[in-house]
């Protein structure tokens, strides 16, 4: 998701943040059950508590997406992946895994957590609300959360992945084939198709309402059903992609795609002389740097832009530097994917293959980008 999070705290040690899109569906909930639900379901209050009430019953219903997405986490974790955030957005909330499922199995219970967490929250809440002895206001409360997470749980089963359904799916083409890449690719075709069949109710369904054949107010209902359908279609598109270019990569080796001939830069050089002798002339983004024992480490053009531009002829390129680390280095045979997942995680462009003491290359992400474009594949 592009634009701003903010992390508003922890639980059990995962991070949550919500996304500024999450705003939105705020508003828009607590506006409808303000408006609409609750002046229904309890006619004759005051509208200022109508909205209050309205408040509190949207941010339980995220209550209830932050308690799915908690599912799935801590499933997850009990196969030792770690969990980098959760993020509440527009749509609901995303669990970001920082590794894939070990296996099917596990695929498939931590995709199918996330549901089962709803719809026992579903169930108690309903089964609370026709309770006799709670108050009118509790009860429609707990109608309203405990149907809501009863079609959040029913909605995520829609076998298309990314959503849990198409990850239970995944989970067994995965178990049926072997094949983890062709099942992603199978799974998420399966969630274009269900994108696409989403946005044609959400059009029927405003179609229907502007022509009166059901009501007006179910318009606005359509609409969402087409964001919804846009949203899943994206993103069942950009893991079929992903999942192409995995495929494209499973057999590839560093060596194959490494950038040779490598310019190094001496830690004794001015920061001045690097620019206009080598980040300017030739180009790169960033450079080995070498002396005599060997790699010293990586400079950039970002950690040349850090240092005030007054420095640049007195500050050494020894001075800016990153210094060395193991995960700088891969050697020529590492799998290009190992590389890549390595770029990710440490957030560098570059790394340097070395064999025996000597540079042989760079592994870049341009120069894998390259590659896959050479293959005809999405970059
Ligand atoms: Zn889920």
């Amino acid at each position: 998701m592009n634009g701003p999070d903010w992390q508003i705290g922890r639980i059990l040690g995962i991070p949550i943040k919500v996304h500024v899109s999450w705003f939105l569906i705020f508003g828009f909930v607590t506006w409808s059950l303000a408006t609409g639900y609750l002046p229904d379901m309890l006619p004759g209050l005051f509208v200022g508590r109508y909205w209050l009430m309205a408040g509190v019953a949207a941010l339980l219903l995220f209550g209830s997406v932050l308690l799915h997405e908690l599912g799935h986490s801590l499933v997850a974790r009990r196969y030792r992946i770690p969990i980098g955030q959760i993020t509440l957005f527009v749509f609901g909330g995303i669990a970001q895994m920082h590794r894939e499922p070990p296996g099917p199995r596990a695929e498939f219970l931590i995709a199918i957590a996330g549901p089962i967490v709803s719809f026992v929250l579903g169930g108690l809440l309903l089964g609370m609300a026709t309770m006799a002895h709670v108050g009118q206001g509790l009860v429609a409360l707990g109608i309203l959360l405990g149907s809501v997470n009863l079609q959040l749980g029913l909605f995520n089963l829609i076998p298309g992945f990314p959503l849990d359904g198409g990850r239970v799916l995944r989970a067994g083409l995965w178990a049926w084939s072997g094949d983890f890449n062709r099942a992603t690719r199978q799974a998420a075709l399966a969630g274009q198709g269900f994108g696409i069949a989403l946005a044609g109710v959400g059009a029927t369904v405003m179609v229907g309402a502007g022509t009166g054949a059901i009501a007006g107010s179910l318009a606005a209902n359509g609409g969402w059903i087409i964001l919804i359908g846009a949203f899943l279609f994206t993103a069942a598109r950009a893991s079929r992609r992903q999942a192409a270019i995995r495929a494209a990569l499973a057999t590839v080796t560093v060596e194959e795609v490494m950038v040779r001939n490598v310019a190094t830069l001496h830690p004794n050089l001015t920061v001045e002389e690097a620019v206009t002798q080598h980040f300017l002339p030739q180009g790169y983004g960033g450079y080995p740097v070498w002396d005599e024992r060997g790699l010293v480490g990586m400079v950039t053009v970002q950690d040349v832009q850090a240092l005030a531009k007054s420095l640049w002829p007195r500050r050494r390129v020894g001075d800016i530097v990153e210094p060395w680390s193991e995960d700088m280095e891969v050697s020529p045979k590492t799998p290009v994917l190992t590389a890549l997942d390595r770029m990710f995680s440490t957030g560098r462009s570059r790394l340097a293959v070395m064999q025996d003491g000597l540079l042989m290359g760079l592994v870049t992400r341009s120069g894998i980008s390259r590659f896959l474009q050479l293959r005809g594949l999405p970059r």
